[in-house]
């Protein structure tokens, strides 16, 4: 007998949204004139203290020095387009160099100023820098390779041969009189990623994107949660990596809140600091919870004024969170998910309070509003129900444009359907909560730094005694994961670890040193040449 036809239902895809009601969000206009929307209500009141030297500025000052910067940059050439190059720790400068360049169309490209003079180069290259703002910790990596380019450098600490002085050439300008005529879709930061594969590549957020992140995540109704003007903001984390410079310096701006910004992270400066001005909400990542928690230096009455802690960057586990809540019990703590590409928020947790929304410890939150997350199978890519763990995806108006001259890599990460592809395994429970559960895409994270592998890799295999290499994470109970290296030596090498360590640590920034050195005979790899990274780290000690 033939077969009866049996009617099969259409599948719908299985789309997770917020909680929160979708808002109206005007990220039609320029990126500054909706930080500063609230300036009508705060202009007098301190916006950006320098936590190192105590500086004040308030609102309307920050305005003002934002405008003078912006006509400062464009006397030493920056136009709409273009890129500035911000190679500084955390300092009220900038604020004034990035919120300058918004005004003049430019873009601000963000980068470590630890960064080795061959990791600066490649960036300021890549990204077309046409000015490039630095210090003094900074500026030797930068003189030699943008005299030979004709890139203007200046510096915001001292003077240096060669070098402009922020003070006096950029900040004693004038203010700009009209902002140029900004477009929603323009570029206006470009930090760089290596996202799901590869090397670092630049991220374009649009005054499209990084409005429509900011609202996400302080505009419309949520005061157990949100930053509010009487907030005061400790602004701990680089300002080089998007966490920091949206969810901290743009939603702080834009919430009207205090900003505190501290340069470099020391237990005993941090207390003093949330003391001194009475900080309010604490932005870290996991190693600084790590270090609170165990620290018999640091009570529940030195950080009394804390009403929030937010973690993100990198996993946090259930056991840390719990210990860090028995220990500050004063404030609450909650996680945030984020990745460059995104904007960068996906998801946050909505409320500390039992009420109205309660959060499980471990858990990074619930998407953001106005926008959808779905998880898919990595394999078949069919969207999956709660609680079944794949791959994470996102879709909004805050993900980026795409990266910058690389239309390929665009496309394998942000699909035909306009989802974002991160690289992360994860699940929706049946509260909508996201817990992150492995990652499918090969990034190291160490503290909440990016280490490509593929970076190493093709450092490692220019040493002339190494055939071939791969880098992969190991676990670590400081620093949450740290690159170790699989090495093939050349026929009758004798290179030792320490001597492999060595050559890497010349040319890379702290963190994105190899720790450990295993030599085997060869790297396991599928048929298209791809490492196969999974059986790397099975091989990995205490790893089964
Ligand atoms: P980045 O682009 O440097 O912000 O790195 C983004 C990646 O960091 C994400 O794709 C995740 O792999 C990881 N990450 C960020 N936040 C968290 C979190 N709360 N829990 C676990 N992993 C996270």
């Amino acid at each position: 007998t033939a077969a009866v036809p049996v009617a099969t239902e259409a599948k719908e895809e299985v789309i997770f949204r917020s909680k929160l009601p979708d808002i109206e969000i005007n990220n039609s206009q320029p990126l500054h004139t909706y930080c500063f929307g609230k300036m009508g209500e705060v202009a007098d009141r301190p916006c950006l203290i320098d936590g190192q030297t105590g500086a004040s500025y308030t609102y309307a000052e920050v305005d003002s020095l934002s405008r003078r910067a912006a006509s400062g940059l464009r006397r030493m050439g920056v136009s709409k387009g273009d890129v500035v190059m911000s190679l500084l720790r955390n300092c009220p400068e900038f604020a004034f160099v990035f919120l300058g360049a918004a005004r003049l169309g430019a873009a601000t490209t963000t980068a470590n100023p630890f960064y080795t003079p061959h990791e600066i180069h490649r960036q300021a290259e890549a990204a077309g820098a046409k000015v490039i703002v630095t210090e003094a910790c900074a500026v030797e990596k930068v003189r030699g390779f943008a005299a030979e380019r004709g890139v203007p450098v200046v510096t915001v600490d001292g003077r240096f041969d060669g070098c402009a002085v922020f003070a006096d050439e950029v900040l004693a300008a004038d203010e700009l009189e009209e902002d140029e005529d900004i477009h929603p879709d323009d570029v206006v930061a470009l930090p760089y990623s290596s996202g799901t594969t590869g090397l670092p590549k630049g991220v374009m957020l649009t005054h499209r994107s990084l409005i429509t992140s900011v609202a996400q995540q302080v505009d419309g109704e949520n005061p157990n949660l949100y930053f509010t003007k009487e907030d005061v903001i400790l602004c701990l984390l680089p300002l080089f990596h998007i966490y920091s410079l949206n969810s901290v310096l743009l939603a702080g701006l834009r919430a009207g809140s205090t900003i505190v910004i501290m340069r470099k992270f020391e237990l005993g400066a941090l207390v003093d600091l949330v003391r001194r001005h009475g900080v309010t909400v604490a932005p870290f990542v996991p190693p600084i919870v790590v270090e609170i928690a165990k620290s018999p230096r640091v009570g529940a009455d030195d950080l009394a004024t804390i009403r929030m802690v937010m973690s993100g960057a990198a996993p946090m586990g259930k056991e840390l969170q719990d210990a860090f809540m028995a220990k500050i019990p004063n404030a609450v703590l909650g996680q945030g998910y984020g990745m460059t590409e995104a904007g960068p928020v996906l998801a946050m947790c909505l409320a500390f309070a039992k009420e109205p929304f309660q959060v499980k410890s471990g858990s990074c939150g619930t998407v953001v509003r106005n926008a959808e997350l779905k998880i898919v199978d990595p394999d078949t890519g069919a969207a999956l129900g709660r609680n079944q763990p794949g791959e994470i995806c996102i879709r909004g108006q805050q993900i980026m444009k795409g990266y910058l001259n690389d239309p390929e890599s665009t496309k394998n990460t942000i699909d035909k359907d306009g989802w974002l592809h991160t690289g992360d395994i994860g699940y929706v429970d049946e509260d909508d909560e996201i817990f992150i559960v492995d990652r499918l895409k090969e990034i190291i994270k160490y503290k909440g730094f990016q280490v490509p592998p593929a970076e190493l890799e093709a450092l490692l295999i220019t040493h002339p005694e190494i055939k071939d290499a791969a880098v992969v994470s190991l676990k670590d109970d400081l620093a949450g994961e740290i690159p170790v290296a699989f090495i093939v030596r050349t026929e009758g090498s004798q290179v030792t670890e320490d001597e492999i360590k060595q050559f890497v640590a010349k040319e890379v920034v702290f963190y994105k040193k190899i720790h450990k050195v295993f030599f085997t005979d060869s790297i396991p790899k599928n048929p298209s040449g791809k490492i196969l990274r999974k059986d790397l780290r099975a091989r990995l000690p205490g790893v089964h």
